[in-house]
């Protein structure tokens, strides 16, 4: 792996292989839910390309951009770029995806919020197709 950096806040974390993303992404969580805090708060690494599936929150996410460049999109929308320093609010129930761009990893923190015990619906994948339409911009 290319290690492209060595100023992450935090630390990598454990590969995501839950089927739910494409590439080479990392889960490190910072917080689960408890009684106090109905989010979860977790950093994740998206490698180069590496992206999630399109999805959707039932009570929104918060993504705070920590390293690098990357893309975020809401179905039916264009895709933006998001960088360093971005702070993206996601409402609820928007399908969406976030990743890296094709030439620069990303790592945002995500803070995601619970409605009972749900904080995410995953669906399909971003195709070649559809990550390519936007990372060629
Ligand atoms: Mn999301």
């Amino acid at each position: 792996m290319q290690e492209e950096s060595n100023t992450s806040i935090f630390p990598q974390g454990e590969k995501i292989t839950n089927g739910y993303f494409t590439g080479d992404a990392f889960l490190r969580i910072l917080q689960e839910k408890d009684k106090n805090n109905n989010f979860a708060l977790g950093n994740v690494t998206f490698e180069r390309g590496a992206r999630t599936n399109w999805h959707t929150h039932p009570q929104g996410q918060v993504l705070i951009v920590t390293e690098g460049i990357g893309w975020y999109q809401e179905k039916r929308k264009p895709a933006q770029v998001i960088k360093k320093g971005d702070v993206i609010n996601i409402p609820e129930g928007v399908e969406h995806w976030h990743g890296a761009s094709a030439d620069s990893r990303m790592i945002h923190i995500a803070i995601t919020n619970y409605q009972d015990e749900e904080n995410v619906t995953w669906l399909q994948p971003v195709t070649d197709a559809e990550y390519n339409e936007v990372d060629k911009k």
